[in-house]
């Protein structure tokens, strides 16, 4: 999509979906462009400030053909902001572990939980947030 389109769409729903997830005191910014972790990425959060109720998310227009995209893939983010406190604690853990393989463990198991916690989180919002019947849901 073009960028412009997409930041239309952001700007119309942002706000409503922040009420939505429990949110909406948060200091939420949206990029445009590809994404650091993948070029194929639709979309990303960074959550490095999450302790101070801020986080950038980064949308990539071009990975997103229609409007329902884009609205996926900021709900999605919009949830990491959600469980944040969980990265907070996953990066505390893996600060003080010892050794290199148990960190990487930690990190991969850590990543695991939260997109799968984050997926069932959408799974239950979906229909709320889209008027998208429960069938229809993957
Ligand atoms: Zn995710």
């Amino acid at each position: 999509m073009d960028e412009s389109a997409v930041i239309k769409i952001v700007e119309a729903n942002l706000e409503r979906l922040m009420q939505a997830v429990g949110v909406p005191h948060w200091n939420i910014t949206v990029n445009y462009g590809p994404c650091d972790s993948s070029p194929t990425a639709a979309g990303e959060v960074d959550l490095t400030a999450a302790s101070y109720w801020r986080a950038a998310i980064t949308i990539n227009p071009y990975q997103h053909s229609e409007e329902k995209d884009v609205i996926d893939t900021l709900v999605h983010e919009l949830l990491h902001v959600v469980i944040a406190p969980m990265e907070l604690l996953a990066q505390t853990a893996r600060q003080h572990v010892q050794s290199e393989a148990a960190e990487e463990a930690l990190q991969v198991v850590n990543t695991h939980a939260v997109e799968q916690t984050v997926l069932a989180l959408e799974r239950g919002l979906a229909r709320h947030l889209r008027n998208v019947p429960e069938a229809a849901m993957k």
